[in-house]
């Protein structure tokens, strides 16, 4: 392809664009396919001979397009929201255009320097103290497990990349059972293996990890010879928002010697607004914190904040080289590879100084606090109709429901009704053993008549009583 022909497709893709996202109401959010239906469409061998454009585009709009779920209709209340917002759409068409490998300071200054300060704007925008730093990881997951694999380093005094785990003390993290399960993914993969995660129970209205529990099976995992790495708490669990108390986690960790993660993926965003900051108070006390602006705050996957009290501990624990440590932080050069997993690294600051620039503070958390606003209100709504009971009242956006009187059979019916009949999509969890119903609002061009909406598909669907 010729770069004038590339330039014709990105004014004719971005118009489609546009197209696709004005009439997002009118299509059902989630996708209508059957397994295997998309696959059937494509050919099984590449084809020899090159094709034209037109029939790729033309068969991307006929073959994959009904095969999309739209995680950015303003009815999407799955999951967690994941807003491409258009400046963080036109942030990446330029990253991607000049496509850039930024793993070293050197293989694009601008793009090691962008990210430090984007992640200083974005530590300052969620009250982190300044001795945080920030490194943009691909996704939580992956900053959860340079988390956890920085404790096992620790713990064994930086012997586990050398020697292997082999005839080392059994390692132990501990967590709640409400964390998600990329921390369950970060234990195997580290090598401390999942026997070693010790889940903890929750107590309390929030389901916060029980810190009388946690204190005693530090203790007990002593006087047995384990040897205790690491907390990983939780601000906003994926299952029902759950909040452990951050600054009791805090204060056992201190006092055993041990590091701590928050995963704060979902919720993090929301701590932009000032007033939300008690569900993770004490946060300034831990060793690492991740929370994904892909997720809440405009910026397209994949954009995941991870901030690190002591980036020497994590640089030590995944840098190749370990003599540039000498030089770290002195010579004001950054090699961010050496703080992730990955050696590649796109640029992805950049989709977060266009959003931060555009939308401004002011304009985020406005977005932010509407959706916690409306999606309580729904939960009101929904808690007043004899129909319904609320299960796990909201923390922020996210609350669950299920239909009053009825088993597990009937709720995943009734929400087999709600996603096919496509005007808004949701999903479950369990609550105690028991099939909920999840509600989340958090698309950026959600509006009140969205969430308006929701209840409506609901009580429409559940019937008279
Ligand atoms: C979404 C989510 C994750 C996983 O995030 P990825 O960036 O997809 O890895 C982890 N923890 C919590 C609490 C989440 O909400």
């Amino acid at each position: 392809m010729d770069w004038n022909t590339f330039a014709r497709w990105g004014a004719r893709i971005a118009d489609w664009g546009a197209a696709y996202h004005q009439g997002l109401r009118d299509r059902p959010v989630r996708a209508m396919t059957r397994p295997g239906a998309v696959a059937a469409q494509l050919p099984p061998a590449p084809p020899e001979a090159p094709e034209a454009m037109e029939v790729i585009f033309a068969d991307f709009e006929r073959i994959v397009m009904p095969g999309m779920t739209h995680w950015q209709h303003p009815r999407f209340f799955a999951y967690f929201p994941a807003n491409a917002t258009p400046p963080s759409m036109l942030a990446e068409f330029l990253a991607t255009t000049v496509a850039a490998q930024c793993m070293l300071w050197q293989t694009s200054p601008a793009a090691t320097e962008m990210e430090t300060v984007m992640m200083d704007w974005l530590r300052q925008s969620v009250g982190l103290p300044e001795d945080f730093k920030g490194v943009i990881q691909d996704s939580a997951s992956s900053a959860t497990l340079a988390a956890v694999l920085v404790m096992r380093e620790r713990a064994l005094a930086w012997a586990g990349n050398l020697a292997g785990l082999t005839g080392q003390p059994r390692l132990r993290v501990y967590a709640s059972g409400e964390v998600h399960t990329s921390i369950d993914r970060a234990i195997w993969i580290s090598g401390i293996g999942a026997e070693n995660l010790v889940r903890i129970p929750t107590e309390g209205p929030r389901r916060g990890i029980s810190i009388a529990a946690l204190e005693a099976a530090i203790a007990a995992d002593r006087v047995a010879g384990y040897l205790p790495c690491g907390i990983i708490g939780c601000t906003g669990g994926t299952g029902i928002g759950a909040c452990d108390d951050i600054a009791a986690v805090v204060r056992v960790a201190q006092a055993e010697g041990l590091y701590t993660h928050v995963d704060a993926a979902w919720a993090g965003a929301a701590m932009i607004c000032p007033e939300f900051r008690g569900l993770w108070l004490g946060v300034d006390g831990a060793d690492s914190v991740v929370l994904n602006p892909h997720k809440w705050l405009g910026v397209q996957f994949d954009c995941a904040a991870h901030f690190l009290r002591d980036p020497a501990s994590l640089v030590q624990t995944l840098a190749i080289r370990p003599e540039y440590l000498k030089t770290h932080g002195a010579d004001g050069i950054i090699n961010y590879s050496e703080w992730s997993i990955p050696l590649g690294r796109r640029f992805r600051a950049l989709k977060l100084w266009f959003v931060l620039r555009h939308y401004g503070l002011e304009g985020l958390r406005a977005r932010i606090r509407n959706h916690v606003r409306w999606s309580q209100a729904l939960a009101a709504r929904l808690a007043a109709d004899p129909r319904f009971e609320i299960v796990t009242e909201p923390v922020l956006s996210l609350f669950t429901f299920r239909l009053k009187g009825a088993d597990d059979a009937a709720q995943q019916d009734f929400i087999n009704r709600i996603n096919d009949d496509g005007r808004i999509y949701l999903t479950q969890t369990r609550v105690d053993g028991a099939l909920v119903i999840r509600f989340q609002a958090g698309q950026f061009d959600a509006t009140e008549a969205d969430i308006a909406m929701a209840f409506d598909v609901l009580s429409e669907l559940a019937g008279t009583p």
